[in-house]
């Protein structure tokens, strides 16, 4: 597909080899900026966990041109069954195909979806180094001067800070925002073998700890739980990972109570306690700009956090392909996201809010349709 050029800069230097970072790059690299990215891991690695590809994620991985290789490595459904804990099924949400040719939904395991990523970076051969951040940013009217922590320098037309929830882009450039703020709730991941006959997502709601289930290839799932987290001083050992989500899932029925049956020691199992923040504005600062979870990081109670990441790193090339200047692009950039990702974090905060209250799961389910309808919309 032929894309509109950018006109506006010529070179960029996109700060963070993740699902944010690589959507930008290429986005970039498509419409003729000579895109350069680094990243702070050596080896260019993403953990084990499998992630929810919503269809707005499709839509927008569409635009990236990687529908088909994530259609074929992952998995994709089209319903998502809300059941109640013991596994009665409380009700099917409505998940309209909100294009045309599109699925309604989906998963991946992470490595494989950063695999398909990579794999479009090389074939536009972007440059990528590893094991290296910035250092200092000076913006000027022109360009950018960085300094790397290698100690070289260089000099681009634009800076794009997608180095995620701890940001050090965000730490140099953006004195005006903050830290992510913790929901008071964690998440347990389980990577395992697909259950017998799982052919849907599956949310299981009306415990203390709700968990979902979603199919990540032919032959694999995830598992997500939420807990309200409480704070220790060590990380938990593999052990007492295994046999503490073993335990939570105690009084599940369906397909949650089959992994709590099967799983074992070898199953990748990981806890994580959330944090979430939508950044004030501005979110560019002179020519330097973020997007991701540096600037709008959720919970993954709407599993969007991915997808507005894509989605953000399309629609800065959009803009900046429209606009006359770098600023107009910038400004239209940050005037098209800011209200669809606060969306994302308010809703997703609050469904978290109404499990830590323990409110009823018709609650949860009419708030997350309503977000997940909201969604659909173009972004
Ligand atoms: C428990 C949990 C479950 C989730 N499940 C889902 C889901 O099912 N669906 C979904 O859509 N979203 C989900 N998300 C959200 C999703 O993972 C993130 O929103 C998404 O990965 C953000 O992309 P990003 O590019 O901003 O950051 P990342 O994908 O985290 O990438 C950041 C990259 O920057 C690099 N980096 C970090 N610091 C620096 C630095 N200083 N300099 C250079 N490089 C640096 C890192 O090595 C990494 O490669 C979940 C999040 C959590 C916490």
């Amino acid at each position: 597909m032929t894309r509109e050029k950018i006109s506006s800069i010529a070179s960029a230097l996109v700060v963070g080899g993740g699902i944010g970072g690589m959507a930008t790059a290429i986005s970039l690299a498509e419409r003729g900026v000579r895109a350069d990215l680094i990243d702070l891991d050596p080896e260019w690695r993403v953990y084990g966990a499998g992630i929810t590809i919503t269809g707005p994620t499709l839509r927008a991985y569409r635009r990236l041109g990687l529908l088909e290789p994530i259609k074929e490595a992952g998995a994709i459904t089209n319903q998502t069954h809300l059941y109640r804990y013991d596994g009665t099924l409380i009700h099917t949400l409505d998940e309209p195909v909100i294009e045309e040719g599109l699925p309604a939904t989906g998963g991946i395991m992470r490595p494989v979806l950063h695999r398909i990523m990579q794999k479009r970076v090389r074939e536009l051969e972007i440059p990528v180094r590893l094991g290296l951040t910035v250092t200092a940013l000076e913006s000027d009217d022109t360009g950018v001067d960085v300094t790397f922590s290698d100690e070289s320098t260089g000099r681009y037309d634009l800076v794009v800070g997608a180095d995620s929830v701890f940001s050090g882009v965000r730490e140099i450039a953006f004195q005006h925002m903050g830290p992510a703020v913790p929901t008071g709730q964690g998440c347990w991941r389980i990577s395992i073998r697909k259950p017998p006959g799982l052919d849907a997502g599956e949310f299981f709601l009306g415990r203390d700890n709700p968990c979902g289930i979603t199919a990540c290839s032919p032959d694999d799932v995830y598992m997500w739980m939420l807990t309200p987290h409480e704070e220790r001083e060590e990380f938990m050992t593999d052990e007492e990972l295994y046999s503490t989500l073993k335990g939570l899932l105690a009084d599940f029925g369906g397909n949650a109570g089959w992994i709590r049956d099967n799983m074992t020691r070898e199953d990748w199992i990981n806890y994580r306690p959330l944090a979430a923040a939508l950044q004030p504005r501005p979110w560019y600062n002179g020519r330097v700009v973020l997007l991701g979870d540096a600037v709008h990081a959720t919970t993954p109670h709407l599993a969007s956090g991915a997808g507005m990441a894509v989605e953000s790193g399309v629609v800065l090339a959009e803009e900046l392909a429209r606009a006359d200047t770098v600023s107009e692009g910038l400004q239209a950039f940050e005037d098209r996201r800011y209200p669809r990702c606060q969306d994302v974090i308010e809703s997703s905060v609050g469904i978290g809010n109404l499990q830590l209250n323990r409110r009823p799961p018709e609650e949860h389910a009419a708030l997350l349709e309503g977000a997940l309808s909201r969604l659909n919309e173009p972004f």
